[in-house]
């Protein structure tokens, strides 16, 4: 069975396996007791892995904060910035995940918060004087857009986004779950983007895991973001609950992994993808088409209308030979608002089918097309 929807998730690395098991069995000690040898160990670990993710995105590791995965950094990230300043306006896009659109719905029906949505183009990208005019209605106390869209793999600008919310004072949070591991980050570079969101087990780490990066303000001062989560002094006392040291320690060495082979991967999937698109043209022809773009892109992303096909028949129809979705996992009761919001109508959403590839399988493994 091929496996091709990498974007729900991927499988964990062996090494990664490696490197977690010693904390479930030797290395158990909780990382927040003091002075016994199987505390200190537990907390290095965390710590070392915190130096790892550091170095995978460059940023202090002082700026990364264990949570359960990026839903909850979506949340705690909305949640807590808007609230400092609830009579300012959040602005997010039409094309966020759900964990996103969920707690802006929240902030606005619950909170009373002003939210406002960017629309997207063909291919899911922001649009930029969309973006201004909307900052220059309403003071803004967060803009949160989607780095690469986890249906269409389209990347928007985020350092020109960032950028401009800046110049209207506003803060800047991107979730970057599915760009982490297949784009290199440098947020040294991206010096006003404030908040990012990432889960690990989108790049070969374990599921339940991921982080929330909160830059320190202009004066080097940690951002004190009220929890989500109440609890003991953990994270900074900013995130309670016992840390999950084994989960922690493979989202380290899963960073590592993919810093290490980036390149390499990047290139593999870029082959991987040219074939694919290749094959599934000189099979089906005009009976397909392209929903998402070829080019300013996360490597590896295909999504593609069978037209006449009912999406879930075919993913149906596929499953015992190969693994693909219509959409996100987190949202395939319904049909994808991203797909409709860059102007697809209900039919064509109900026949096309997300290809996610990863740098695992080779070019042979894609010519199972040929014979469907
Ligand atoms: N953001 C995006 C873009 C995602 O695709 C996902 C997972 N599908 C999430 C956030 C949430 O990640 P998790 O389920 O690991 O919390």
């Amino acid at each position: 069975m091929l496996y091709l929807d990498n974007s729900s998730t991927t499988p964990v690395y062996p090494e990664v396996l490696e490197e977690m098991l010693p904390y479930f069995l030797e290395e158990f000690g909780n990382p927040s007791s003091k002075y016994y040898s199987l505390a200190e160990n537990s907390k290095n670990a965390v710590e070392h892995a915190r130096e790892q993710l550091g170095k995978f995105l460059n940023c202090s590791s002082t700026e990364l904060y264990f949570t359960s995965g990026a839903t909850e950094s979506n949340n705690w990230i909305l949640k807590s910035v808007s609230s400092t300043l609830p009579d300012h306006q959040v602005i997010t896009t039409v094309a966020e995940h759900s964990s996103n659109l969920e707690i802006a719905k929240y902030l606005n029906e619950q909170l009373n918060i002003h939210v406002e949505y960017l629309s997207v183009d063909q291919f899911g990208r922001i649009n930029f004087s969309e973006l201004e005019s909307l900052l220059k209605k309403r003071p803004t106390s967060l803009v949160s857009i989607i780095w690469g869209n986890n249906e269409l793999g389209s990347l928007n600008d985020i350092q020109r986004a960032s950028e401009l919310v800046a110049q209207y004072g506003a803060l800047f949070h991107t979730d970057a779950t599915h760009v982490v591991g297949k784009m290199r980050i440098d947020l040294s570079e991206l010096t006003n983007v404030h908040f990012l969101s990432a889960s690990a087990h989108k790049f070969n780490g374990p599921k339940g895991i991921g982080i929330a990066y909160l830059k320190k303000d202009e004066d080097g001062i940690p951002r004190k973001l009220t929890p989500l989560i109440h609890g003991g002094g953990q994270e900074q006392g900013i995130r309670g609950g016992t840390l999950a040291v084994p989960l922690i320690v493979g989202m380290g060495k899963a960073a590592e992994m993919h810093q290490a082979s980036l390149t390499k991967n990047i290139k593999k999937l870029e082959k991987l993808e040219a074939y694919l698109v290749q094959l599934l043209t000189q099979k089906f022809g005009s009976n397909i088409r392209f929903n998402s773009d070829h080019t300013n892109k996360i490597p590896g992303i295909v999504n593609i209308q069978f037209v006449g096909i009912n999406n879930e028949v075919l993913v149906k129809q596929l499953a015992p030979v190969m693994a693909v979705s219509t959409g996100s996992a987190c949202s395939s009761s319904k049909p994808s608002h991203v797909l409709q919001a860059i102007g697809l109508t209900l039919d064509e959403v109900r026949s096309s089918i997300r290809f996610s590839l990863s740098s695992n399988i080779e070019l042979k493994d894609l010519e199972i097309f040929k014979e469907l």
